[in-house]
């Protein structure tokens, strides 16, 4: 059984994994870089060693982590998501040093990290994929002739890519030829590896996906479906399970597929598979991702089933705590990512000290944060400081929970999404649920509309002064 596990990572991610921990009796220790002497989840975890003056490499280095997991007495690992967490090597280390990577095993990870090999494995299992290169593309002329057989608009994709980066749709030749050296040296910079792909550009795709589960033992689960739809330059601003946006049938249908594609690369512990629905109703896998992702909370409490818990059962050898019949949906959940951004200047990272913080409350609220009063939030990392997940019965009540919730949540000190959100809670096609990917960018008003917490408590400084001249 794990007694111990180090959490290579940082932020919500590690305070969540500490919590999943303390709960199972198990100790937890963290890791910091100099920057992040003053993070939760170095006060939260039960050990907590500095990584050296390296702010974002520091976390970076697979060999020193384990090497510290191994001088510390762990016996397992948790990658959390981003920084090591798809790094084969990370999961190989662990296995050479005997230490439990709490995720699947490294050759999986290659392979699905691999998004033309993860596409051909998919279409070997009869899972439908978004038209596309059988490979990687050898040239520009390649390029050109192959979008011309699949018609655009086309997507320009690195083959290792992720977060968001490295994709770029191309709407004629003239775009594609503009582009393709650009996502070129984009991927050889961002991810070490000049390969690309290129996909048909699904026309008003909804971004549905699907978590599974599978342990040791040959079993494998699906926990429904998520909608991630809402999108800013491809990165997820607001998830929601169950989709509103499909049906029973569909819902049945993807998590089969979900499933088949886990068992087709021997998965094991959770992961995620992605698929794209255009506008007529067909699903596409696009990615899989093997590992915990940041919207894991909406599928928790829909199903009521702890997916860090299970991941590290999994990693112990233990079987599944629940088998498929057992596991059922109830209610919507929706997480609404608070990030430390501008909404106003082009969602510009707004970093500093958080003058003030009231985490909310009430019922069907969870918050999961990397800070807190007083914290001073480092210029080197993700511009997520905190998580809102919000659980109703109904799709109404949810909407109305998350405004609450919302104007509940106090982050004072830097400009956040959170009045961006209120905006866009308003929107009549969201509120009915009718939402694709392209929803931020046609909504350009949200942005105007948009006032900032900041202003709130200007304007009432400026009340309070002009009420004290005019001697009221
Ligand atoms: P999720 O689906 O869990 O929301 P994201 O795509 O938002 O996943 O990624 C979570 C975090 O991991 C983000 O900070 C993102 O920048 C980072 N990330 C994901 N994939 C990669 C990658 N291949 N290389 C570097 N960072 C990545
Ligand atoms: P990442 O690894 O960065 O998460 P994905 O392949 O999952 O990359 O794509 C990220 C997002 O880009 C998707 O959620 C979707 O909004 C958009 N996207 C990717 N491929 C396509 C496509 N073929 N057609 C339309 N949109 C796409
Ligand atoms: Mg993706």
């Amino acid at each position: 059984m794990i007694k111990k596990i180090l959490i290579a990572n940082r932020g919500e991610i590690a305070v969540r994994i500490i919590r999943a921990c303390a709960e199972a009796g198990i100790t937890s220790v963290a890791i910091y870089a100099d920057a992040d002497r003053h993070a939760l989840h170095v006060k939260k975890a039960d050990e907590a060693h500095n990584i050296g003056p390296e702010s974002i490499a520091g976390y970076l280095n697979a060999h020193r982590i384990v090497n510290l997991a191994v001088a510390t007495g762990c016996d397992a690992l948790h990658p959390g998501y981003g920084f090591l967490s798809e790094n084969p090597l990370l999961a190989e280390i662990c296995q050479q040093r005997q230490i439990r990577f709490i995720g699947p095993d490294a050759d999986v990870i290659r392979r699905m990290g691999n998004k033309v090999e993860a596409r051909r494995a998919m279409q070997a299992a009869g899972i439908p994929v978004v038209p596309g290169s059988d490979g990687n593309l050898g040239s520009l002329e390649e390029a050109v002739a192959l979008a011309g057989n699949i018609g655009y608009p086309v997507m320009l994709k690195a083959t290792s890519g992720g977060g968001g980066r490295g994709i770029r749709r191309c709407n004629n030749e003239t775009e594609l030829r503009r582009y393709y050296d650009r996502v070129l040296s984009e991927a050889t910079k961002a991810f070490g590896s000049a390969d690309i792909f290129l996909e048909k550009c699904i026309d008003r795709p909804r971004h549905i996906e699907v978590q599974i589960l599978a342990d040791r033992h040959g079993n494998t689960v699906h926990l429904f479906e998520r909608d991630c739809s809402i999108q800013r330059r491809h990165q997820k601003l607001i998830e929601i399970a169950p989709s509103p946006q499909i049906n029973e049938q569909q819902r049945q249908w993807l998590g089969t597929m979900a499933v088949r594609a886990a068992r087709a690369v021997t998965y094991e512990n959770a992961g995620t598979v992605e698929f794209l629905l255009d506008a007529d109703g067909s699903f596409y896998f696009m990615e899989m991702n093997t590992r915990i992702q940041v919207e894991h909370t909406i599928t928790e409490n829909i199903t009521g089933i702890d997916i860090v818990r299970e991941q590290i059962r999994i990693a112990s050898g233990l079987p599944l705590s629940y088998a498929q019949h057992e596991i059922s949906l109830r209610g919507y959940a929706m997480e609404l990512r608070i990030n430390a951004e501008d909404p106003k200047n082009d969602f510009l990272p707004s970093f500093g000290r958080i003058t003030r913080y009231f985490a909310p409350g009430g019922p069907g609220v969870r918050t999961d944060a990397a800070i807190y009063t007083g914290y001073e939030i480092p210029p080197y990392y993700d511009s997520m400081c905190a998580k809102l997940t919000v659980w109703a019965l109904t799709w109404p009540e949810l909407l109305n929970r998350a405004s609450r919730a919302l104007q509940d949540t106090g982050v004072y000190g830097v400009r956040t999404t959170i009045p961006y959100y209120l905006e866009l809670l308003k929107v009549p096609a969201f509120r009915a649920g009718d939402f694709d990917t392209g929803f931020v960018e046609d909504h350009p008003e949200l942005v105007r509309y948009t006032t900032s917490r900041p202003t709130r408590e200007l304007t009432a400084a400026l009340a309070a002064a002009v009420s004290a001249h005019l001697g009221l």
